[in-house]
């Protein structure tokens, strides 16, 4: 292997990005201290909505989100299988039985259709869904319009996971804003748009809902007195009025985040200009690109392929393996959460969602972030070309 490793997404961490970090620990406050709120307040903005909460992981905003709802034991969440699996625990660990809708074959997120024909049957036996998590695949938009017309038609509640997704647009508009959900996740490990190390975030348009969420984001405890049951002992006086989590980021890595979102622009239109070439330099290979929707304006998270199995002699798993040789980690996203040992031992198994199924069986994450060179890509095209034996 004579030539460097080209990976599949990487942060990109600016002389600002440090001295910001560096600025927090020498501070009075690694946690809990005034970066937080300019980072939550950085974000509402950005994506104009009124209340943002920080915490450690999307998988975390996820979990609060379904607290915040109301989700609980006897109620179903439903979800896309091409996610990762987080998208579909959060349900399990608030005691919901989870169930999963298939993927529309051209934008690869949830189908609106089948979700309708679902929830029709759902009504029938009554088996409506409590939630729905609404996944932005690569940071293309699901088509919220429809979603959110369904919801009010059959009394369902819509999270948006917009983990890949911060820094995208729907009916330009920027994907956070929850005009169509009623609240929105964002994830910030390092491979995503933006990054804290760890981090995430859950944004909302309604007070009750954020008042909930900060609850639950640190132990059910709160010091409003508005909130309290109680009357207050003294100034050091707080009630745990709820069951909740330590799930709260540092000041440490609100200041990365804080730092990384003056580029969040920057970053997304490198990706477009990277996938546009893409685009280009593939185009008369045999394999699909990613489709893009009119009313979508990607974050470009990932940068999927799908191979013409029916035109090419090699396998996918020779393809995915020949590039892999040739040091570049690409990636497939994802590996249909039904199909897990652990969804699978709850029932569900191979042939239940066709689309999803389909398309694991064809797609390869290939290497796209801001810093990709020029050449790097023209050699990912390269080994790409030879893989598939052209
Ligand atoms: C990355 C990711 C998550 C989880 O994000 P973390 O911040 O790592 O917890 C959830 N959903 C999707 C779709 C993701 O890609």
């Amino acid at each position: 292997m004579s030539r460097h490793m080209i990976p599949y997404g990487r942060q990109d961490i600016s002389q600002d990005d440090i001295n910001a970090v560096v600025e927090v620990l020498k501070s009075d406050f690694l946690t809990q201290g005034p970066q937080i709120p300019s980072f939550e307040l950085c974000v509402s903005e950005y994506v104009d909505v009124k209340h943002a909460l920080a915490v450690n992981s999307a998988t975390s905003a996820l979990h609060i989100a379904c607290l915040a709802l109301g989700l609980g034991r006897g109620d179903y969440l439903w979800t896309t299988p091409v996610t990762f699996v987080a998208s579909a625990n959060c349900g399990l660990y608030c005691g919901a039985k989870i169930d999963f809708v298939d993927i529309d074959p051209q934008s690869y997120n949830l189908c609106p259709l089948a979700l309708k024909a679902k929830l029709e049957q759902a009504e029938q036996t009554n088996t409506l869904p409590k939630v729905l998590v609404a996944v932005h695949l690569c940071g293309q938009s699901c088509d919220m319009k429809a979603i959110h017309n369904l919801s009010k038609r059959f009394g369902f509640h819509v999270i948006e996971d917009a983990s890949h997704a911060i820094g995208g647009q729907y009916k330009q508009k920027p994907i956070g804003n929850c005009e169509y959900s009623d609240i929105t996740v964002f994830s910030f490990h390092p491979v995503k748009i933006i990054t804290t190390c760890e981090g995430g975030m859950a944004v909302t348009n309604s007070d009750k809902l954020a008042e909930r969420l900060e609850l639950f984001r640190s132990h059910g405890i709160t010091r409003n007195t508005d909130l309290m049951t109680k009357d207050s002992e003294g100034a050091w006086y707080y009630e745990q009025i709820d069951l909740g989590y330590n799930y709260r980021l540092t000041d440490v890595q609100a200041a990365l985040g804080r730092s990384q979102m003056t580029r969040l622009d920057e970053y997304v239109n490198k990706r477009h200009e990277l996938a546009e070439r893409y685009n280009q330099l593939l185009r008369d290979l045999p394999l699909n690109c990613p489709f893009q929707h009119k009313d979508c304006y990607s974050s470009f998270h990932l940068y999927v392929i799908r191979l013409d199995l029916d035109v090419i002699d090699v396998t996918h798993r020779q393809v995915f393996e020949s590039l892999r040789d040739n040091n570049i980690m690409v990636n497939l996203h994802y590996i249909p959460v039904h199909l897990q040992p652990f969804y699978e031992n709850m029932g569900f198994s191979k042939g239940d969602y066709p689309e999803a199924e389909k398309y694991y069986s064809e797609a390869i994450s290939i290497p796209l972030y801001p810093s990709l060179s020029f050449e790097d890509q023209d050699f990912v095209v390269n080994c790409l070309k030879r893989s598939l034996d052209l």
